[in-house]
């Protein structure tokens, strides 16, 4: 391997410890601990598993928890009632929706029902636009994860050209927004699955971000030497966990790798630890 790695557990662990040290901190001026208050709906395993690891994580940073669970057939209003609920709630500071919501929920509505001073995953579309416009008050957890990377390990964006081989609402558009703003600087260009040639536009990227569910899609043929490859992917598979990228042969052409796991998804839950932190802060002015 010639690339240089870019560790998300060792990051998240810096991050992580930092915040634990601002926690106390607010403690100490305010009458109250942030809180984050996770709501699951239905029994899917993975968001189980991600759930639990942002639990488990807030207990780490001092941050308090609750978990709503509701059952498979919960319906919009429903759930409406209890982000109502949580939205009033003085001792909740953020409110985290664990996503997918099973299909007979209108997952729009439910987005927008949150309080945009509590939406610390920043979905609401008053939140979007803030960071469309350049004036962002929560950034999305796993964006804002791969640009603190970035900045922590030094890579610059001004006048880079960074490819985003994805387009969702949750990773691919905002990180294309967020590196388009002034002071990030870069040159973005977005990828989907309609984009004809797509190794001839990745192979132009200093910075390549991959967001699209894939595993080992991206090629060391798609990558041009020395670039810095971002693998947002996670998919499971028989040999385990993996990203998108294929990490072995990419990382011998690659400048700077983050690897799956251990890249980019510590960062998310760490993230979210800061907005619950920012949003106990702006509730309290
Ligand atoms: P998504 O909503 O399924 O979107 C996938 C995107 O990839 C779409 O824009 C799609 O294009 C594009 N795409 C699919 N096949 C493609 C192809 N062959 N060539 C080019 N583009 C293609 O996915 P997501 O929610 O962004 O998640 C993407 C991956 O990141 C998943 O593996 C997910 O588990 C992972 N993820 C990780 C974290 C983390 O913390 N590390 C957080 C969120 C997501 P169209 O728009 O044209 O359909």
């Amino acid at each position: 391997m010639t690339a240089v790695l870019l560790n998300g557990k060792e990051l998240a662990r810096e991050i992580q410890s930092e915040i634990s040290d601002e926690v106390v901190e607010f403690l100490q001026n305010n009458a109250t601990t942030p809180c984050l208050a996770a709501v699951l709906v239905g029994e899917d395993p993975a968001s189980e598993v991600y759930v639990r690891n942002k639990r488990k994580a807030c207990e780490r940073t001092g941050i308090d928890s609750q978990l709503h669970k509701l059952p498979a057939e919960t319906t919009t209003d429903e759930l409406l009632k209890l982000v109502a609920k949580l939205n009033k709630d003085a001792d909740v500071h953020g409110i985290l929706v664990q996503l997918p919501l099973p299909k007979q929920i209108d997952e729009a509505r439910i987005l927008t029902a949150v309080h945009p001073l509590k939406d610390v995953d920043a979905f609401h579309p008053e939140n979007v636009g803030r960071i469309v416009q350049g004036r962002p008050r929560y950034l999305p957890c796993t964006p804002h994860g791969v640009v603190e990377m970035l900045r922590r390990y030094k890579i610059e964006t001004p006048g880079k050209h960074v490819v985003v081989v994805g387009r969702s609402d949750i990773v691919g558009k905002p990180i294309a927004n967020m590196l388009m703003q002034r002071g990030a600087d870069a040159t973005v260009t977005v990828c989907h699955s309609r984009t004809r040639d797509l190794p001839s536009i990745t192979r132009q990227a200093d910075i390549l971000i991959v967001a699209i569910g894939k595993a080992h899609f991206v090629t060391a043929e798609m990558v041009k030497p020395g670039a810095v490859v971002v693998d947002v992917g996670i998919n499971r598979t028989e040999s385990g966990i993996v990203g998108d990228v294929d990490f072995g042969p990419v990382s011998e052409v690659a400048g700077w790798i983050t690897p799956v796991p251990g890249g980019v998804g510590l960062l998310t839950v760490t993230m979210l630890l800061a907005n619950t932190l920012a949003a106990a802060r702006n509730l309290q002015t």
